[in-house]
């Protein structure tokens, strides 16, 4: 980005590329953990479920995207290492050591709950500080909050059948 695009985030540029890399981390560690539930997913409604952590894994995969190439706009680098990816998350990785379809989506339901919460509190550090940033972490959080709806509907569908 030019000097004058960097210019108008001012000085807590440096704390706003830090949480960029933080949410970074967090949607690579989230990226695989849908990824591989949707290999290893068995149980009740396996195949929509499949299908829906197959979408969310791609979705991931673009805020990652999205992410990465703010924080090179802003001057900063993207983290370079996996290992990296564990000491920066805020939502963590959960393995889906259990495959029942029912414990993956409540382990990915966990995850996106954390990740509304995180992106939710990044909005209120970046209003008035960085409109660009701010409003690409507004298009993440809409992906979000439908995800956590998403998989919420699905466990309701399994809740169901049970019945
Ligand atoms: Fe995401
Ligand atoms: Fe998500
Ligand atoms: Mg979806």
């Amino acid at each position: 980005m030019g000097t004058k695009g960097r210019k108008i985030v001012g000085e807590g540029v440096d704390k706003i590329i830090e949480k960029l890399n933080k949410a970074l981390a967090d949607e690579w560690l989230a990226y695989y953990q849908y990824w591989v539930g949707a290999k290893v997913v068995k149980g009740p409604l396996r195949g929509p479920v499949s299908a829906e952590l197959n979408e969310h894994a791609g979705e991931e995969l673009g805020h990652a995207e999205k992410l990465a190439e703010r924080i090179i706009v802003l001057g900063g680098t993207p983290l370079l290492n996996p290992q990296d990816w564990f000491k920066m998350t805020n939502c963590d990785y959960e393995a889906p050591q259990d495959s029942c379809a029912y414990t993956i989506l409540e382990q990915n339901i966990k995850g996106e709950q954390c990740a509304i919460e995180f992106y939710n509190s990044l909005l209120a550090e970046l209003k008035d500080k960085d409109a660009v940033t701010y409003n690409l972490i507004l298009e993440i959080l809409e992906d979000e909050i439908e995800h956590e709806e998403d998989l919420e509907n699905l466990k309701e569908d399994i809740e169901k059948m049970k019945k």
